[in-house]
């Protein structure tokens, strides 16, 4: 040890210590760091958009390359595991919360290591180097994902107190849902003046209804801290600097939605692609760089609710928004883009059926020269289920919704099934929508008339205790009922620890350590230490 600092003291005089010098900036480092978290894009997920990029009949992707297949071009490619602190499983808080720290945290935590300590995020690290910094999600900005980035509280259910941390660690940039826990108690009172003030404020673009459990405005707050208010996309377009977006209540719209709207020049909100390229434009204004989190959060609920047709919707607004970083990025050799998952979500797969198995068909090989046809054992799944499921017009929740808004009376299997063929390509029969509905709170149940020649089951029975997360679960038993047809499978309502991809894309020192297998601390901790 001496005679190590002898020899510093000595090239110190000379040149300077090198070994010692750990700010100067090496190759390894990076100007500017993108993270794009897929919520609940495992394997399975990104499986779901090759597929339908590669095989879809009629596909919408051009030239049948996803962002990714752009990305991995130049990129590389690692994997990692996401378990926390003591657990098997993640969830979508404690796994961004070991990747905005670098540390292992406890289930549900925000900004907390595994025993409670605050830990610095990597936004803090980026405003310490003078960066700006940004979080944008389809979501809401007070959930579990983007509030990881900036907030530190013991559970993610503590939404109430969120929006105060992320004003406290100043962001500069805030785009996603979630009005309602920013508003006082008393706004969703339409008579108050509050609300009238509201109203007007975003041009009626969002639905004025408080989720805060105070009389706190925290728009207040956020303008005296400089932040510009944006609810809508005009706004969002013109905002230039320090910005608080709030375009929905709650959760933005879903990907269905979105795909519908996405090329309407007059659309309301904005759409991920468009929060993203604002985002970029402002932080890049900033001479030292930034770091940027954005987050495709809803393939996660897509996943939850085995609602495939929707989660193929997300994936390709993620897709698209990917694309729009990825053209930000061309050229630059200054920033790392990072794209990995939190986890998975749901154990999604297309998978191989004894149903439907297709006619035997003459081939035109060697092989089959003595006319005998060709044959397999088994119903390996049609690509034309790809387009079908590009095709569904509503999300499973919104077709629940619409169920739910009708008299109790009209509430029928026969009308489930109705709506349910209605909106998606894979149709349901009236029995299949009485095992759907067959719940104790079901008034058909209740009242016996639900037999149709069919014995009901419970909902354990058919489910299973992972499917925790939907009311009743009958968004899950609708997706059984359509999963020979749709040809997909879907394990669980609720995460799995299947190790999740890291696709990265920068300069080739920055990424040549990302490609290994890892786990979501060290992935943080290699984000944390490409910043400089
Ligand atoms: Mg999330
Ligand atoms: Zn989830």
């Amino acid at each position: 040890m001496k005679k190590f600092m002898a020899y510093c003291l000595i090239s110190v005089a000379l040149l300077s210590c090198t070994t010692l010098d750990t700010t100067r900036p090496t190759e390894a480092k990076v100007k500017n760091v993108i993270m794009i978290i897929g919520d609940g894009m495992g394997p399975q997920q990104v499986g779901l958009l090759l597929s339908y990029a590669r095989q879809a009949p009629h596909g919408v992707i051009a030239n049948r390359a996803t962002a990714l297949d752009r990305m991995m071009d130049p990129g590389r490619l690692g994997i990692s595991m996401t378990y926390t602190a003591n657990t098997l499983v993640t969830d979508s808080a404690s796994s961004a919360t070991q990747l905005a720290t670098g540390k292992f945290a406890g289930a549900e935590m925000l900004g907390l290591d595994k025993d409670g300590n605050t830990q610095e995020k990597i936004i803090e690290k980026a405003r310490r180097l003078g960066k700006a910094t940004g979080l944008v999600s389809d979501t809401r900005i007070t959930h579990a994902t983007p509030a990881a980035f900036a907030a530190h509280q013991t559970y993610r259910s503590q939404e109430n107190n969120i929006p105060e941390d992320l004003l406290a660690t100043e962001v500069d940039v805030l785009l996603s849902g979630g009005l309602g826990y920013w508003i006082p108690e008393q706004a969703s009172d339409k008579k108050s003046l509050i609300h009238q003030q509201l109203v007007q404020a975003t041009g009626n673009s969002v639905e004025i209804k408080s989720s805060r459990k105070d009389t706190k405005n925290l728009l207040t707050i956020a303008q005296q801290k400089g932040y510009t208010l944006a609810f809508n996309n005009e706004q969002l377009q013109q905002a230039n600097g320090k910005t608080l977006g709030l375009f929905a209540n709650s959760g933005m719209q879903n990907g269905i939605i979105e795909t519908q709207f996405k090329n309407d020049t007059k659309r309301v909100q904005p759409t991920l692609k468009d929060m993203s390229a604002q985002a970029l434009k402002i932080l890049a204004r900033n001479e030292r760089g930034f770091f940027l989190m954005i987050e495709a959060g809803q393939i996660d609920w897509a996943s939850h609710r085995n609602d495939t047709g929707l989660l193929l919707h997300e994936m390709l607004r993620f897709n698209d928004t990917l694309n729009t970083v990825l053209d930000w990025a061309a050229n630059r050799q200054d920033t790392l883009i990072i794209v990995t998952a939190d986890h998975e979500t749901g154990g999604f797969g297309f998978s191989y059926s004894a149903e439907n198995i297709p006619k035997p068909h003459k081939l035109p090989g060697g092989a089959f020269a003595d006319g005998t046809l060709f044959q397999p054992n088994f119903n390996f799944g049609n690509p034309e289920v790809l387009d079908k499921l590009y095709a569904q017009r509503l999300s499973y929740r919104d077709i629940f919704a619409q169920f739910d808004a009708l008299p109790k009376q009209q509430q029928t299997p026969l009308k489930l099934a109705e709506l349910v063929n209605r909106y998606t390509e894979f149709k349901i029969t009236e029995v299949q929508a009485v095992k759907i509905l067959a719940t104790e709170n079901n008034p058909f149940y209740k009242a016996g008339h639900v037999s149709l020649g069919e014995k009901t089951v419970s909902k354990m029975e058919v489910n299973g205790q992972f499917f925790v997360n939907q009311k009743e679960n009958r968004e899950n038993l609708l997706a059984q009922a359509v999963a020979s047809s749709q040809q997909a499978v879907w394990a669980t309502g609720a995460h799995t620890s299947t190790p999740v991809y890291v696709f990265v894309s920068g300069p080739e020192r920055t990424m040549r350590p990302f490609a290994k297998i890892l786990h979501h601390t060290q992935l943080g901790q290699l984000a944390i230490d490409a910043l400089h």
